[in-house]
């Protein structure tokens, strides 16, 4: 959604395929407070139509320059997060206590970083509403389309568009569609290295590397512990150390609410404890 929304300063027409169901009312229409439920473990991904990202649920760290490219090219975007889902943003200076083997990293920052507080499932549903909002002139989707296959000028040495067929008749005939500039933005299962050796020979060099990373994530309201150092931190990191330590935890805020108690801080957060060489087996829908 980041690169069609940048593309529109330079191309007037752009064509989303998207092989989910992204545009559906369950999404596009939900209130925040069903969007939160259906993060929060009621609804699976895949049943409200959104199976295509495996780790949706999972917590994701937006680097502050991430935020700052969001910000650019969706000005409402945060006071949007703000006024109506309860997200707020946090100082990684002050705010934050992230350790790497018992060593405290951020309180000598040379300059604050703002740190977004939201999960990534929201997120991903508020940006498309306002990529809607703010291009849907310029860009249209073409969801439940599965690609399939490069259309390539074998003597050009070029890509000249893809095939794509229509997840719901599965026994359909699939359909060409040229453009003047293509960006494979499929994520990390991308077919587009083995399209390309079998559609012009051509091999893009890869490295594949072995590493193993088992999480088990959950929504939770957070208390006092009566530990300052954590209980005035919204955001902490403590990660892992391999070989010496091998697990990780992390509690990072995605809504604030309204206390429930005299003991919680008012914030709802994603927990998760990991691990690298996977002694924890992922289990991403754990709530
Ligand atoms: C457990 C886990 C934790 C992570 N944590 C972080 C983190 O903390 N911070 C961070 O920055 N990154 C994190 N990442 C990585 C991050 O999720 C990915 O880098 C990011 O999602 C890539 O974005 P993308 O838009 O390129 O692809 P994706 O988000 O994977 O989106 C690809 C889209 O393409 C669609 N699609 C796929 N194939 C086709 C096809 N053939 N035709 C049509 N549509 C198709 C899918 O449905 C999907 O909508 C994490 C990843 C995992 C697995």
């Amino acid at each position: 959604m980041v690169t069609a929304a940048y593309l529109t300063k330079y191309f007037s027409r752009i064509t989303i395929i998207e092989s989910d169901d992204v545009l559906n009312d369950t999404l596009m229409k939900a209130t925040p407070n069903e969007i939160l439920d259906y993060r929060c473990g009621l609804e699976n991904p895949g049943s409200i139509g959104r199976s295509g990202i495996a780790q949706i649920y999972q917590a994701h760290i937006l680097e502050g320059e991430g935020f700052k490219i969001f910000s650019e090219l969706f000005p409402r975007l945060y006071d949007k997060l703000f006024n109506e889902y309860n997200v707020r943003t946090y100082s990684l200076k002050n705010e934050c206590r992230f350790t790497v083997n018992g060593t405290l990293l951020n309180q000598n920052l040379t300059e604050d970083m703002k740190w977004l507080g939201v999960d990534r499932f929201t997120l991903e549903i508020v940006l498309r509403k306002e990529l809607c909002l703010q291009f849907g002139n310029q860009i249209e989707w073409k969801c439940k389309s599965r690609v399939t296959q490069l259309l390539v000028d074998q003597s050009l040495n070029m890509v000249k568009g893809v095939k794509y067929r229509c997840k719901e008749n599965t026994g359909s005939s699939s359909f060409d569609m040229y453009g003047d500039f293509i960006i494979d933005c499929s994520g990390r299962n991308s077919s587009s290295t083995k399209w390309l050796k079998e559609s012009l020979n051509l091999t893009v060099p890869t490295v594949q590397i072995h590493f193993g990373c088992g999480y088990v994530t959950y929504v939770g309201e957070r208390y006092r512990t009566g530990n300052p150092s954590l209980d005035l931190m919204p955001v902490v990191f403590c990660t892992a150390n391999t070989p010496d330590r091998n697990v990780g935890c992390y509690a990072v805020p995605i809504r604030t609410i309204k206390p429930t108690d005299t003991n919680s801080l008012g914030i709802l957060s994603t927990n998760a404890v990991y691990c690298v060489n996977s002694e924890f087996s992922p289990n991403d829908s754990y709530e």
